[in-house]
């Protein structure tokens, strides 16, 4: 049996800190370490943030953004252009456009990709609440950003179809060479989308 350096206490702590995504049991036991240490400067804040967040987020029921109001910050940003629509798996990826300044627009978080493997199914997105907005008259374009994955691809299909009948123009996130990247390294699939969605120069 492992004996314990700690008390059950910093033990939970480091637990607990183990299970978040990128943390190990190695950098949890560091991480614990480090907050114990900065416990007025960091600890202490923290679980205040924590409790705070406890206390007041929700999902937004427009977007499915995740926020401390609902509709949620970007749902009622009045300078962003609501004709257009992105739509993404998670919020993760809502986060990562928004860092990116990649497009002024609002969202849609469907919540997952189709996996009938995974048992994942149109019922278990937000793929009903699309549809609704994509008929709404001030509504443009749906821009799917959607993983470049087979999941991703199916389900980009499906909305595809689904959309027939609104009178939306509906777009994808290009697939090829990444901002940086050298050709001998790309695999054969990347190489071959980009080769096939070249554009004008
Ligand atoms: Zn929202």
């Amino acid at each position: 049996m492992v004996s314990s350096v700690a008390g059950p206490e910093i033990e939970r702590l480091i637990q607990l800190l183990a299970r978040l995504p990128g943390l190990g049991p190695r950098s949890a036991r560091r991480a614990a370490l480090h907050l114990i240490k900065k416990r007025e400067a960091l600890m202490t804040p923290l679980a205040a943030a924590l409790q705070v967040a406890i206390d007041k987020i929700e999902v937004c029921g427009t977007c499915g953004n995740i926020d401390t109001q609902n509709p949620c910050t970007v749902c009622t940003d009045a300078r962003r252009d609501p004709s257009i629509i992105v739509v993404v798996t998670d919020v993760a990826d809502l986060w990562a456009l928004e860092r990116a300044h990649a497009v002024n627009g609002l969202y849609h978080v469907l919540g997952g990709t189709l996996s009938p493997l995974d048992g994942v199914g149109p019922q278990d997105l937000t793929i009903d609440a699309l549809v609704r907005r994509a008929h709404d008259p001030r509504v443009g374009e749906i821009i799917l950003a959607l993983n470049a994955t087979v999941d991703g691809q199916t389900t980009a299909h499906y909305i595809t179809d689904l959309l027939q009948d609104a009178d939306v123009r509906i777009t994808r996130l290009a697939h090829g060479v990444p901002v940086g990247g050298e050709l001998d390294y790309l695999d054969e699939g990347t190489l071959s989308a980009a080769m096939r969605q070249r554009t004008l120069f």
